[in-house]
């Protein structure tokens, strides 16, 4: 570590130019970093360190060993053969040695003679002459300020920009650390560090900028990591506390008369699972704060009862209930199956989507207002409008797992009073990976649906490659012959007219030329191998009545095959559809496919799922590979945490509100949990961190999650 004499004073307020080395021409490329201050300056953490090599002179080198060496060069060129051969002559004041590096030809632009560089690697004898091949090189500035010879240390390696090189912040970070250390003062009591054996924050960022060993960086990144977790812990609960001690809901108990009330409307006994859940939802309708449970059960685990359990549960009460589905589609179709549950019944339900005719529309929203709709059933865009409720009880929002501060606010305009909010349920068929649920959705309750209906069997899986397309059409006909339906899923709707393809949810044109569309795939199978079968589209563009048509067609058995976008992934429920195709299937997530094929296997036939497919990159092959060979969703979820990381998963959004920068789940899930479980315990006894301790970490955990997680109201 360098050892600068701390003469002068670095605030931890002070702008860079104040650190030796760095005027505005330097200050200007760390901007572009984000660094504006010193304070900004320590906390650029090293995304990994180095070995570094004590350096000496070229003629003290030892063959076979490792070593590190400085000079200027004095003559490169680059050798093109089949493989390209950059070689280098660089001298020291002791002796020579020959550099040469393979298939790195882009070094052209980047080494010349008079260059200063720094290598290290491995030294040969080549002859009477020293040889380092591949060695890993950085070069040094040009004048002046050369940094000195080093010795061997482990050197971290910042996240650099091509005008601002790692060394360069290195030097600026090893000049301020002393005196910069210790200002750093902890947010978290001593006492509560040495039980968990964390230590403390000035340490660890000396360990992290000047670790002595690989132990002390594993140290120091345990206590930020821990850090970073603990403060998401803390924020979530702080809110989750604060919503129950000032948020009122309607407190709906069951007895046995409701309870029996509720049942004799489903049209079969409940699963122990599904009994299990609705036990958890009825524990918690029962009481005064608003319920805030997420509901995770795999594709076809039967939800929707479990939700319009939950519904009436409020309409017995004489309060509203309101249904939210992602889809027109899905909406349309929840309307339906609880249409058909309740048709015996005095619950008066509405449907609510944008499709639906203005006027009757606005004349459902003011029965709702008055309390003449018990349910309302819609489109998740309902939130955002401009619908009243008499008393929402009970808000369901199926086929979601992003459900965040803000729509939660939305529901709480909902009613009249600013005080009270309906009891949440979202559902997901989704499942969050145990890791990710608990620091996004920290302040959720789980409940999982965790079997499927009885004679549910698992969906079959096959992937096939394009050339292979007319085989799988010759299946579908003879399962259609035996009396069993067929979906066909294409990633894009494509055109009739002009041969312009567009995406289902963006209706830009796309160039996207030479990929089967709902029209083209519709029109090959209707003159070709199906030609026998009857066959419809299904994609957003048609119009709802269209759509609602041609789902019943469907359901009553007067289509065979419904060739559609992912319009039908979610919620789709026809259990004599048995078959399903989908094509370009590298095209669709892993979640997505799982999803897809949720929609079949629902009756009594057997579900086969066929992926047509010629992937482009090897993630789209593991996709598909890991899809083909596990039907269990929560296993699923855990390989996409994996190989999307949780930004994708939970959407962009969402991962704004999670700025994990050094956390790796679910690698850190150890750290993860005693962070939860220390922080639901601190605020357990400190809901508002108000003690004269807390202040540090209450003002720190207000700059980092204040806005996000809506915290400013807290107290
Ligand atoms: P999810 O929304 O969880 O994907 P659904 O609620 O659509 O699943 O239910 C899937 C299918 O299982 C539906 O056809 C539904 O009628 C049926 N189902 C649900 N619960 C039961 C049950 N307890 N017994 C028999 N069938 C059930
Ligand atoms: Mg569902």
């Amino acid at each position: 570590m360098t050892t600068a004499p701390i003469t002068r004073q670095y605030p931890l307020t002070a702008p860079l130019t104040s650190v030796p080395g760095v005027g505005p021409h330097r200050a200007e490329a760390f901007h572009s970093l984000g660094i504006r201050c010193i304070a900004h300056l320590i906390d650029h953490l090293p995304h990994r360190h180095e070995f570094e090599h004590a350096e000496g002179g070229i003629a003290n080198l030892t063959p076979g060993h490792v070593g590190a060496a400085r000079g200027e060069i004095t003559a490169c060129r680059i050798i093109r053969k089949k493989r390209s051969r950059f070689e280098a002559v660089i001298i020291d004041p002791t002796g020579r040695l020959d550099v040469v590096w393979f298939n790195q030809p882009f070094l052209v632009n980047r080494l010349r003679p008079g260059m200063r560089v720094r290598v290290q690697g491995k030294v040969e004898r080549r002859g009477p002459m020293l040889q380092m091949a591949n060695p890993l090189w950085e070069e040094l500035p040009e004048t002046g300020a050369e940094p000195e010879a080093r010795a061997e240390r482990l050197r971290p390696v910042y996240p650099a920009t091509d005008d601002l090189p790692a060394y360069v912040i290195d030097k600026a970070i090893q000049a301020i650390l002393p005196a910069v250390l210790p200002q750093l003062t902890d947010h978290l009591p001593e006492a509560f560090r040495k039980e968990r054996e964390l230590p403390a924050l000035a340490e660890a960022y000396r360990m992290m900028h000047a670790p002595q060993h690989e132990g002390e960086v594993a140290e120091a990144r345990r206590r930020l990591v821990f850090d970073e977790l603990f403060m998401l812990q803390l924020g979530v609960h702080m809110r989750r506390a604060h919503l129950r001690a000032t948020m009122k809901a309607p407190a709906l108990e069951v007895n046995d008369t409701i309870d029996s009330h509720i049942r004799k409307r489903l049209p079969f006994t409940l699963t122990d699972a599904q009994n299990h859940v609705v036990k958890q939802i009825a524990g918690d309708l029962a009481l005064a704060a608003p319920a805030n449970r997420l509901i995770q059960g795999d594709v076809g685990s039967g939800k929707t009862v479990v939700a319009l359990y939950a519904l009436l549960l409020a309409v017995a009460h004489g309060a509203q209930g309101v249904l939210l589905a992602p889809t027109e589609l899905l909406a349309e179709q929840h309307f339906q199956t609880i249409s058909a549950m309740l048709k015996e019944s005095r619950v008066r339900l509405a449907l609510l989507t944008g499709s639906r005719d203005a006027a009757v529309r606005a004349d459902d929203a003011k029965r709702i207002a008055a309390g003449e709709i018990d349910i309302a059933i819609g489109t998740h865009a309902l939130l955002t409008e401009n619908v009243r409720f008499k008393e929402l009880a009970v808000a369901v929002i199926d086929e979601q797992h992003r459900f965040g501060v803000h729509q939660r606010a939305a529901l709480r305009a909902k009613s009249d009073d600013p005080t009270t909010m309906p009891h949440t349920l979202v559902m997901t068929a989704t499942p969050i990976p145990r890791t990710l649920a608990l620091t996004v959705f920290g302040d959720l309750d789980v409940s999982t649906i965790d079997h499927l209906p009885p004679g549910r069997q698992p969906v079959a899986t096959r992937w096939v490659r394009p050339p292979q397309i007319d085989e799988v059409w010759t299946f579908v006909a003879q399962r259609i012959d035996q009396g069993e339906q067929a979906f066909v899923v294409l990633p894009t709707i494509g055109s009739n007219t002009n041969g312009a393809i567009f995406d289902e949810t963006d209706t830009t044109t796309q160039p996207a030329s030479g990929l089967r569309s709902v029209h083209s795939t519709l029109k090959a199978l209707a003159t070709g191998p199906l030609a026998d079968k009857r066959i419809a589209a299904m994609h957003g563009r048609l119009s709802r009545d269209e759509r609602e048509a041609t789902m019943q067609r469907f359901r009553a058995g007067k289509i065979d095959v419904l060739v559609a976008t992912t319009v039908i992934e979610v919620g789709v429920d026809i259990p004599n559809a048995s078959v399903m195709v989908i094509d370009h299937a590298d095209r669709f997530g892993l979640a997505q496919l799982h999803q897809l094929r949720g929609r079949i296997g629902r009756g009594d036939h057997k579900g086969l799922c066929i992926l047509i497919s010629e992937p482009t990159t090897d993630d789209a092959a593991t996709r598909l590979n890991a899809i083909v060979k596990t039907t269990d969703g929560f296993a699923l979820a855990e390989e996409d945490l994996k190989l999307r990381g949780p930004g994708e998963l939970i959407g962009s959004k969402q991962s704004g509100q999670l700025p994990l920068r050094l956390t790796c789940l679910p690698r850190d899930i150890d750290l993860l949990m005693m962070a939860r479980r220390d922080a639901a315990h601190w605020i357990e006894h400190s809901p508002t961190l108000n003690g004269p301790q807390e202040a540090l970490l209450r003002t720190r955990l207000m700059k980092r999650y204040g806005s996000t997680l809506g915290l400013v109201d807290v107290a």
